[in-house]
């Protein structure tokens, strides 16, 4: 068992991943149903089938990935040839969150064992269900000592963090993001913070607000707003939100019908704990539309909040959950006067057919990733890192740079014998006039 340097090992225990996760993708489907009530359709479509592709992917690329990299040399140097050598960092941590328990739990794992390391991850406790699924496949792909699955809550976290790592990879809200980084201070073990922000969605006046109501009521109601990347509330020019609220309403009836707690498509809030936060944001005089509660049932409908004050409870934290806050703006320098309030978002959405208002908004704000004219996709695309900024997160995956980022880039530069250029070399009396010359051109 040389998953440090058999590449050819981590591959086929990555086909056997493979193998189990499609033998098992029924029973993850209904774990993750019975943790809160996740439909089927975003079970597959966001978990076990993104949890596939990524192994596919992985699979198909680790020898590449892993190759050493040779680069072009410094002239300074010559004769020499450069490489970049790929080293696993050695033992992982990775703690997952509750909301996509299965991908993002997953997906880091199967980096980190591309990557050549040893992983012990602690899924979520909020979702006993599927971390219980999650642990029966690891148990029965990996070798205890190449993969380990930790289950427990807080305290087994902490016991996690308090050990030393060589990496710790962790997707969670800011406040233990914070946690995170101190314990990994303590080794100066790097990390990767996954964290949350609440992520604006600005509509201006050339918008198409029909297909940008369809697009946002899917981003932000997908498992019931409780996603990282969900927009967390709408910037909307003044004169078109009477408008834009109605295409909204009439889009979520479309998803999710008239009675939408019998909608087999709409996810419940994770826990009661949750479920009276979001409760308590809900001010009964600014809802527009929804407002509907049940704390048995751990329902929050759809809901939509008019204009709230920026010192609501609903405008003061991330929301991750089913209501969506809509303000309005006059002036760009509203726009700022809201968006600047709070730390640099996750995502950032802006809908316009105005080109150039879209590139100053993507260009003047920072944030992790976004879209113009649609929300959540740019999760989906391998090819674009995935990750926060600021107090969003740092660090970023997926693809080939989740391979990337569980591997020490080695720098090497391998020298050759039969010639020694003597500049570098004291005494260097009359050298320094030479060596800029030689820099200059260089
Ligand atoms: P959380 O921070 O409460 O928990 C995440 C993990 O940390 C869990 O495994 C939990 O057991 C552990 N944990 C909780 N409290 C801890 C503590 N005091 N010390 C040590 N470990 C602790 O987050 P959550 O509620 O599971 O997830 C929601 C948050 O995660 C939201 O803020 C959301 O934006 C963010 N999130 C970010 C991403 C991303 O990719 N950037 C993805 C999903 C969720």
């Amino acid at each position: 068992m040389d998953y440090k340097n058999d590449i050819g090992y981590r591959k086929e225990t990555l086909k056997k991943l493979l193998y189990n996760i499609q033998k098992s993708e029924d029973l993850i489907v209904k774990a993750l149903y019975e943790d809160f009530k996740k439909p089927e359709f975003e079970a597959v479509l966001t978990e076990t089938n993104y949890v596939i592709s990524e192994l596919k992917d992985t699979i198909k690329n680790i020898h590449k990935w892993a190759n050493r990299k040779r680069v072009f040399p410094s002239l300074l140097n010559f004769p020499s040839t450069d490489y970049i050598y790929k080293e696993p960092y050695g033992n992982v941590l990775v703690i997952a969150p509750w909301n996509y328990p299965f991908q993002l739990a997953l997906c880091p794992l199967v980096s980190a064992v591309a990557a050549g390391n040893r992983v012990v991850l602690k899924p979520s406790e909020l979702t006993p269900h599927t971390s219980a699924i999650i642990a029966k496949i690891i148990e029965k792909t990996f070798h205890v000592n190449h993969v380990e699955v930790v289950e427990g809550g807080v305290e087994v976290s902490n016991k996690l963090l308090a050990q030393r790592w060589d990496y710790i990879f962790f997707t969670g809200s800011v406040a233990v993001g914070k946690v995170v980084a101190k314990a990994a201070a303590e080794n100066l073990t790097p990390i990767t913070l996954e964290l949350g922000g609440k992520n604006p969605c600005i509509i201006d006046e050339t918008a198409n607000l029909k297909l940008a109501a369809k697009r946002i009521v899917w981003g932000k109601f997908i498992n019931a707003g409780q996603t990282c990347i969900a927009p967390d509330y709408i910037l909307i020019q003044k004169n078109m939100k009477v408008n834009f609220i109605s295409f909204l309403i009439e889009e979520i009836i479309k998803a999710y019908g008239k009675k939408m707690d019998k909608s087999p498509d709409f996810a419940r809030i994770i826990n009661t704990k949750n479920w009276l936060r979001l409760a308590n944001m809900i001010e009964p005089e600014k809802v527009v539309f929804g407002g509907e509660t049940d704390a048995n049932q751990l329902y929050i409908s759809p809901t939509l909040i008019e204009e709230p004050a920026l010192d609501s409870p609903v405008m003061k934290e991330e929301i991750f959950g089913p209501i969506l806050p809509i303000l309005i703006y006059e002036t760009e320098s509203d726009i700022e006067n809201v968006v600047s309030r709070y730390e640099k978002p996750l995502s950032f959405y802006v809908f316009s057919e105005n080109k150039s208002f879209a590139k100053k908004l993507i260009k003047t704000y920072a944030f992790g990733g976004g879209c113009i004219n649609d929300t959540v996709v740019h999760f989906s695309n391998k090819r674009l890192p995935f990750g926060g900024v600021g107090h969003s997160g740092m660090g970023a995956y997926h693809g080939q740079l989740s391979f990337d980022i569980f591997s020490h880039h080695k720098a090497v530069v391998k020298k050759a014998n039969w010639l020694d250029l003597p500049m570098r070399y004291a005494p260097y009396k009359d050298k320094l006039a030479s060596i800029k010359r030689i820099l200059d051109w260089i």
